[in-house]
């Protein structure tokens, strides 16, 4: 039973749901991040802050939650010119992509992982990929992720599992996900200290945390929550 775990960890809602799935399911957890000419430093020290909370507010997984990676991806930005790396607006291609669409971008970010997991022994890798808001990336599908863990695990004789928890999930679902994990603490961690928006904005927030508002990240996030809160007084009521 393998029973270690490399979590790929942004800061974002998403990778804090996993992280959490993740600790409350195995024994040891590491974190991976990536820096990849980001327009915003922001994402950077939000994962910080996330890891801080969560080692503060549960022992039990603070006790599990192993040493946090950082890998310097830079030469992401030489090759995408896109609204996440340039300060180019956010607008959808003609392709029905939005521009912030890096090609690829999670084949490479779980084959640094694996690459990293065989060095640290850790068999699973946790990545908050998802069909169900962002089925227009085609590198965030199930049969994607079966068809690279099948290619990483010929390829370095291994036998990791890709876990995708958030695979078949809405963004109210996620919400949910993160209130059945770690209740109310983990809820307040997300909306203080996680971060989705496009546009790096932290200066203003809103009951499902900070954002600008109106990029299409805070408005799929803000659009789950409003979900899962009705939900939430619909079981109270
Ligand atoms: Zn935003």
């Amino acid at each position: 039973m393998v029973s270690n775990a490399l979590v790929l960890f942004s800061g974002g809602q998403d990778s804090t749901a996993c992280l959490a799935w993740a600790l409350n399911r195995f024994n040891r957890v590491e974190t991976l991040g990536f820096d990849y000419g980001q327009r915003h430093h922001v994402e950077l020290e939000c994962r910080q802050n996330v890891i801080a909370q969560i080692r503060q507010q549960f022992p039990q997984w603070d006790k599990k939650l192993g040493q946090d990676h950082l890998l310097d991806l830079g030469l992401l930005g030489q090759i995408s010119d896109c609204a996440l790396t340039s300060e180019t607006e956010i607008q959808f291609a003609q392709s029905g992509l939005p521009n912030t669409f890096v090609p690829g971008r999670n084949l490479l970010f779980l084959t640094f992982a694996a690459t990293l997991a065989y060095r640290r022994n850790l068999g699973v890798l946790v990545t908050g990929v998802c069909e169900t808001d962002y089925s227009g990336y085609p590198d965030c599908r199930s049969n994607t992720m079966q068809a690279l863990q099948l290619a990483l695990n010929l390829g370095m004789e291994q036998q990791f599992r890709i876990e995708t928890p958030l695979m078949w999930l809405d963004k109210a679902q996620t919400w949910q996900l993160a209130s059945d994990l770690g209740g109310l603490a983990l809820l307040d961690i997300t909306r203080e200290d996680s971060h989705t928006c496009y546009l790096g904005e932290r200066n203003r927030r809103f009951d499902w945390g900070y954002g600008c508002g109106t990029c299409p990240a805070c408005e799929l996030r803000a659009k789950g929550y409003e979900t899962f809160m009705e939900t939430q007084q619909g079981e109270a009521g």
